[in-house]
């Protein structure tokens, strides 16, 4: 068969970019899949061009900023002087007068947040009574008749009303 010759090219070009399409790509899995040499074409591709660039590509800006990391620790002596450099920075970048609103907000909503909570679990509360008010006059008055419901209405209404 001359399939192999017809699918080596797309095989080392779109479908080991990953670029092939869906066609090209169940074609070539199916080819894969029967004949060997195919496949050991492929392995021997990926490994020998794919995978390498792959790896340069992880380890090369890693490997920058450690050697650029490196240089900036080993300027400094001390822990003392890094701390200072560090807040020195954190104070020019961020000046105390744009931080006192965050302060301040992060205050209010550490003491309006247990309160509203509060809030919310008491209406949860009141809402679960009159569910249940709700409940105990409707099974008190039973279903049994139309009337026995519309003079159960009643009470209910005042209730909420
Ligand atoms: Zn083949």
């Amino acid at each position: 068969m001359n399939n192999c010759e017809n699918l080596r090219e797309l095989i080392l070009t779109d479908y080991l970019d990953g670029e092939a399409d869906d066609k090209a790509r169940a074609a070539v899995d199916a080819h894969l899949l029967q004949c060997a040499d195919c496949r050991s074409l492929l392995k021997e591709a990926q490994e020998g061009f794919v995978m390498p660039l792959e790896t340069v590509a992880r380890e090369a800006v890693p490997a920058e900023i450690w050697i650029s990391l490196q240089d900036r620790i080993s300027a400094r002596t001390s822990w003392a002087e890094r701390l200072r450099e560090f807040f020195g920075h954190m104070a020019g970048e961020f000046s105390y007068v744009k931080l006192v609103p965050v302060l301040g907000m992060a205050a209010v909503m550490l003491l309006t947040g247990p309160v509203i909570l509060q809030n919310s679990r008491t209406i949860q509360a009141k809402e679960k009574a009159q569910q249940e008010y709700l409940v105990g006059l409707l099974a008190s008055s039973g279903n049994s008749s139309e009337a026995a419901s519309d003079a159960a209405a009643n009470p209910i209404e005042e209730y909420f009303l």
